[in-house]
């Protein structure tokens, strides 16, 4: 719709000419958190999908490291609600469940999650910047999942079709999910 169309023209598309760290192709999210209107936009957009949830809505909202730390904290107190880190392994205190590697855009990664941040009774929505292959995404569901929590939606602001990483997840969860954009 109008709005999310008004939102993608903040998000410049780098080619190597001008990519400010020489990385090809990097859908740069700064042209939304450098502009506080677009940015509180997005924001608000989240938060008023899941407050309409009413008493189905998430419980929990889990950002991936680095850059779902930037849009999940703000959700999660717009939403009154604990915001938990899914960082790459050996950065987070404390006892932690592990992901196994696996498979980025850029690079093999694993994952981590603290034990005892989501529990059976927890609805998860899980957040990040950008879905390209899904590895990354599927690991964070796959985590939260081990602990008996509901996952809610897995929610991007920039998904990259052409990398196939939604149709990952659909291959995961039987087609269980819903796509929205
Ligand atoms: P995937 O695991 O889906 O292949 O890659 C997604 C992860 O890599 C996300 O955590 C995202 O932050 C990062 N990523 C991959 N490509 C890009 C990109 O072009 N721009 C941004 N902002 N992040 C990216």
């Amino acid at each position: 719709d109008l709005e999310v169309k008004q939102i993608a023209q903040h998000l410049p598309w780098y080619g190597p000419e001008y990519s400010p760290h020489d990385v090809p192709n990097f859908y740069d999210i700064a042209g939304i958190t450098e502009n506080p209107k677009v940015f509180r936009k997005v924001i608000d957009i989240f938060v008023n999908r899941y407050k309409a949830l009413g008493d189905k809505g998430p419980t929990r909202i889990a950002g991936f490291d680095a850059r779902g730390f930037i849009f999940g904290p703000p959700i999660a107190a717009g939403l009154q609600i604990p915001f938990i880190m899914i960082r790459k392994v050996g950065k987070l205190p404390g006892v932690v469940a592990t992901s196994g590697e696996y498979q980025t855009e850029y690079s093999t990664d694993e994952s981590s999650i603290r034990i005892g941040s989501v529990s059976r009774e927890d609805r998860v929505v899980l957040i990040d910047d950008l879905i390209a292959t899904g590895g990354t995404a599927l690991a964070g569901i796959r985590l939260v999942e081990a602990f008996g929590a509901e996952i809610t939606e897995f929610a991007a602001i920039v998904s990259l079709p052409f990398m196939d990483g939604v149709k990952k997840i659909h291959e995961f969860d039987n087609g269980k999910f819903k796509d929205v954009s």
